[in-house]
């Protein structure tokens, strides 16, 4: 009896799942965060660059704050539009990555009512995939793929070795912080930072503490809503 007991617990704890409904709260506090750290951001950036990243991704999300005020969603709705904002209104390099980027977890939750460790997997590799389509950046040169890659491979490494969802989701939060943290010894090889050549070590990338900041605050905010 003891033992059964034990599985049906653990299968249920397995199972770990919140609603796109639910989920849309993610995109809420996404844009609080983008909020709240837009001059962090762009002093990082102003280090080695135009100090523009805070200002430019503050403006993309308020447009999507105020747009989902007038026509609220799910989760997948609701990325969408914050990539739609993302693409067409904000220029310069990081509006269509990060518009890519949601782009495509958006699309592959889409019609998915439950999301569990399979889907935000799923949606993670969609998020790498599209922006290695559009971006030559490789781990090493400084830019949000050292963030963004060892945290979809430390969720992927979870969820091969029968971890829960929040158990990947805190596995990624640690590899994102990681990464982030990887840039700061590293030399730009890409965009504007790369022409201070040596003169770019020793400050993190903007890109990279970004990307940081979002892949923790849906980690957070998908935890908070699991059931
Ligand atoms: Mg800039």
């Amino acid at each position: 009896m003891r033992f059964s007991g034990y599985a049906s617990v653990s299968a249920i704890i397995t199972m770990q799942t919140f609603t796109n409904k639910a989920g849309s709260v993610i995109v809420d506090k996404l844009i609080l965060v983008i909020q709240e750290n837009k001059q962090y951001l762009s002093d990082i950036d102003g280090l080695t660059g135009d100090g523009d990243h805070g200002i430019n991704m503050n403006k993309g999300f308020t447009m999507c704050r105020e747009e989902l005020d007038k026509n609220p969603g799910d989760l997948s709705y609701s990325l969408k539009v914050l990539a739609k904002i993302l693409i067409m209104k904000i220029g310069g390099s990081m509006g269509p990555l990060y518009g890519k980027f949601f782009k495509a977890i958006g699309t592959a939750l889409e019609g998915k009512e439950e999301i569990g460790i399979t889907e935000m997997g799923e949606a993670l590799k969609a998020a790498v995939n599209s922006i290695a389509s559009i971006s030559p950046a490789k781990v090493g040169d400084k830019t949000l793929i050292d963030t963004l890659v060892p945290a979809q491979a430390a969720y992927e490494r979870a969820q091969v070795e029968g971890k829960t969802l929040s158990e990947a989701l805190e596995a990624m939060k640690i590899a994102a912080a990681k990464g982030r943290d990887s840039t700061k010894d590293m030399v730009a090889k890409l965009g504007r930072a790369s022409r201070l050549g040596e003169r770019s070590r020793g400050v993190l990338d903007a890109g990279a503490t970004s990307c940081c900041l979002i892949l923790h605050v849906i980690a957070d905010a998908g935890k908070d809503i699991l059931y």
